[in-house]
């Protein structure tokens, strides 16, 4: 597979970073995950408004033009790509090359950007029959609402879920259910959507919102509010939201089965509604 890197198209065993790289050296970066449909980028001036705020809010001297659609014109040309192929697009961009020091240079590095394009599959399983997943604790930093490359604590999080069975993990702070590991989570109760508000607790989902707005189109009730680990057994249906899932029906938190044990009815509503979307835009 053909990468980009610092302005290079390269193999990936080719790529190299600096090992100065702040990426590397403090995870001093932010990224993007973006769907590919039909060769198009999904909610690119979305993705791209949450990429610019990550990187102010690191104090990443950095503007946005538009690498974003230059560089994965060119991956899906070089790669041989075909619209019909699902495909992921990451990004990252990290500080830059300066010697190891937790304070800034004065004079500032040169951003590092790297990127790739590849195949990737919707899980069909989990988007039709559910997952089950378990609950721990939120140890992450309090701002959350970066997209940070940083993300130690959610791949321990999903992988001691997947070491016990689960499909993945539901962060809990303080009593309060937050978000997945790569996903936000939506609860229904007597035909209400409740979510967790975007406060530095969480990333602002791109697909979370997305599926705000089909609920205020097709009229399903929406309360920013999460869901407390002691009323998991009063819910009717929940479901995962993110780039790669789309929305993901969880049939079992920790031991407490959801509904019936299916994907529910509003899930499965909100399923069509993005299809649908999908298919009038970018097909
Ligand atoms: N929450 C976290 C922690 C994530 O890492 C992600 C995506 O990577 C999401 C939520 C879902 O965001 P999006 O819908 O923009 O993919």
């Amino acid at each position: 597979m053909i990468v980009y890197v610092n302005e290079k198209y390269l193999e990936e065993n080719d790529a190299q970073v600096n090992v100065n790289d702040r990426g590397y050296l403090f995870a001093d970066g932010v990224y993007e995950g973006f769907r590919i449909y039909n060769g198009k980028i999904f909610k690119l001036q979305e993705h791209k408004n949450r990429f610019q705020r990550s990187l102010d809010e690191l104090k990443i001297s950095y503007s946005l033009k538009d690498e974003i659609e230059e560089v994965f014109k060119n991956l899906f040309k070089k790669n041989n790509y075909l619209k019909e192929d699902e495909l992921f697009y990451y990004m990252q961009i990290t500080r830059g090359v300066a010697p190891r020091d937790h304070g800034f240079q004065k004079e500032k590095p040169k951003a590092g950007i790297y990127a790739f394009l590849s195949k990737k599959k919707i899980n069909l399983d989990a988007y039709n029959n559910g997952v089950k997943i378990c609950t721990t604790a939120d140890n992450r930093w309090a701002r959350c609402d970066i997209k940070c490359i940083s993300l130690i604590a959610n791949c321990l999080a999903k992988q001691t879920a997947v070491e016990d069975g689960f499909f993945d993990a539901l962060f809990v702070h303080d009593g309060v259910i937050t978000e997945g590991t790569s996903t936000n989570v939506c609860f229904i109760k007597d035909d209400i959507l409740y979510t967790h508000a975007a406060t530095n607790r969480i990333l602002s989902g791109v697909t979370r919102n997305f599926v705000l707005d089909l609920c205020k189109e097709n009229d399903i009730k929406v309360v920013e509010f999460p869901l407390t680990t002691n009323k998991i057994s009063d819910v009717d249906e929940a479901f995962l939201t993110g780039t790669s899932g789309e929305i993901t029906p969880i049939i079992k938190i920790d031991n407490i089965t959801i509904g019936n044990g299916k994907s529910g009815k509003i899930t499965k509503k909100l399923q069509k509604y993005y299809r649908e979307y999908v298919n009038n835009n970018f097909y």
